[in-house]
């Protein structure tokens, strides 16, 4: 009997600690949960991005493209003359080839033109990487490695591909970083962006760069048009479609470009026409403005990269970041709120290992219990096991990440069709204004497109959205740099 009591007592104690520890645990998880929603709200505040901010950031656009034109340096928009001033008309002729740089993969492209109403008679490419190093080393070395698969590539081609005697091959070149263009052969680099930085070729002229390392491989050919992604994906969307007025890129990074007419560029003095039409490349990647949604991961991100104060409009819509900024918030979450146990995760601390294709698949995981989001966070980030609640958080995160880039992304379309004065008409007349759009995350992340499309017909409204069209111009910057290459070719008769 005593010690029955005892045992009841002692077992009595144990039931009131066991229930203790639970409670605790219950409460402890409760309150870690509840830090985990408050952190994800105050994201969703930050990255908030309402129509009238959306206004706001246009008319900021519209207001830094002028400041842009007006005078060098007048803006954080470069607003950069390309010397574009006859996109192609569809006539062109011949046999022509195209070097795509600009991101994390180059391509090398060779076309044959039929000429008035023949086409695009064949085309052919081949598409290679470039090793992390060469991203920062130097300028030979990257230009060796790029020319060498070029001499490949001609190397491998059919006999019937041959230039006719007395002709060179000729190339268009798409460099997709900030260039100070001379003409449409020359170029100097402003600076890198994108993950590259190469000292030595900072104020260059990337066509002698390039030109000189095709001569180190014996290979006879020559550059007749340097251009960007944006404005060779233009000039391949007008090769196809007359009503093509702006091209945008999503994808690495994110530029755009659009025709102006040329006496609405002040800035664009001297010797050179005032009349007539000119493609300006803005490098809109580095638009900023104070009504910008941004926070404080943007913030940590922008002072821990390679161009910390640069690129900002960049560095919240583009492929490069969107999933590095999820990859910041869950880190606060597993740090504040130990949303993946007591300890953070270890990979979770290494910058940019949650991928934007990795953070798209995620967020279109359409799985009863998100088991892509589960076997994503196990593989990249090696946390098994997550449960339901947490994948849900993930999801959600995703989507606030994305949806503020793709409305901002419309926003600043919705800013260009401002300053050309085509925001506001509709399509009685059947015109049309189409923006050829490209890139990998415009093409892969299809929640971040689609919101962006639906955003920019509400921006324009019912009766405009019609005459609006955004137009995917798949691989455009490259076929349009060989289209390029044919109209501003040597062999041009007259
Ligand atoms: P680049 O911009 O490097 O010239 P792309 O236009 O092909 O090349 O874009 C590649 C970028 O697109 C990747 O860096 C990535 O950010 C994004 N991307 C590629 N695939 C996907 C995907 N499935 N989902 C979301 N983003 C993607
Ligand atoms: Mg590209």
């Amino acid at each position: 009997m005593k010690t029955g009591k005892v045992a009841t007592v002692i077992g009595a104690a144990t039931a009131c600690a066991v229930a203790a520890v639970v409670v605790q645990r219950y409460v402890k998880k409760s309150r870690r949960w509840g830090r985990v929603m408050a952190i994800l709200k105050e994201l969703e505040e930050k990255c908030a991005t309402p129509m009238w901010k959306l206004r706001q950031v246009a008319d900021a656009m519209t207001v830094e493209m002028h400041a842009g034109l007006a005078s060098e340096g007048g803006s954080k928009l470069k607003m950069l003359i390309t010397y574009v001033d006859n996109l192609p008309t569809g006539n062109e002729e011949g046999l022509f080839y195209a070097l795509d740089l600009g991101g994390t993969n180059f391509r090398v492209l060779r076309v044959q033109l039929g000429g008035k109403d023949g086409g695009i008679v064949s085309q052919d490419f081949t598409e290679v990487s470039i090793p992390p190093n060469l991203m920062v080393g130097t300028s030979d070395e990257l230009f060796d490695y790029i020319a060498a698969e070029l001499a490949k590539f001609v190397a491998q081609e059919d006999q019937k591909f041959q230039v006719p005697p007395g002709g060179r091959r000729e190339l268009g070149f798409t460099f997709s970083f900030p260039v100070m263009q001379t003409s449409i052969t020359s170029g100097n680099l402003i600076k890198w962006t994108k993950g590259f930085n190469i000292d030595d070729a900072v104020g260059k002229d990337v066509v002698a760069a390039l030109t000189e390392a095709i001569q180190r491989q014996g290979l006879d050919m020559r550059v007749t048009a340097l251009v960007n992604d944006t404005v060779g994906t233009l000039a391949g969307g007008r090769y196809t479609n007359k009503d093509v007025i702006a091209a945008v890129i999503l994808g690495t990074g994110t530029n755009a470009a659009y025709v102006e007419r040329a006496q609405a560029i002040p800035k664009w003095h001297g010797t050179l026409p005032k009349t007539g039409e000119m493609v300006i490349n803005m490098e809109w990647g580095n638009f900023r403005s104070s009504h910008l949604p941004l926070t404080e991961y943007d913030s940590s991100l922008d002072a821990e990269s390679l161009n910390p104060g640069e690129q900002i409009f960049e560095k919240i819509i583009s492929g490069m970041y969107l999933g590095e900024i999820v990859r910041r918030v869950l880190c606060k979450m597993a740090e504040e709120a130990l949303i993946f146990g007591d300890t953070v995760p270890s990979k979770l601390k290494v910058p940019f290992i949650l991928r934007t294709p990795d953070m798209s698949a995620m967020h279109h995981d359409s799985s009863a219990d998100l088991s892509v989001v589960g076997s994503k966070l196990k593989s990249i980030l090696e946390i098994p096991g997550t449960p339901l609640e947490v994948r849900k958080v993930v999801v959600e995160l995703c989507n606030i990440i994305a949806t503020r880039g793709a409305r901002l992304s419309a926003a600043g379309i919705f800013g260009i069709l401002k300053k050309l004065g085509k925001d506001t008409i509709s399509d009685v007349e059947g015109q049309k204004n189409v923006i050829a759009m490209d890139g990998g995350l415009y093409e892969h992340y299809s929640e971040y497109s689609q919101c962006l499309e639906n955003t920019l017909h509400e921006l324009v409204g019912e009766d405009v959205s019609k005459s609006v069209v955004i137009e995917h111009s798949n691989d455009g910057s490259g076929i349009g740099a060989a289209l390029l290459a044919a109209s501003h070719s040597q062999y041009l008769e007259g």
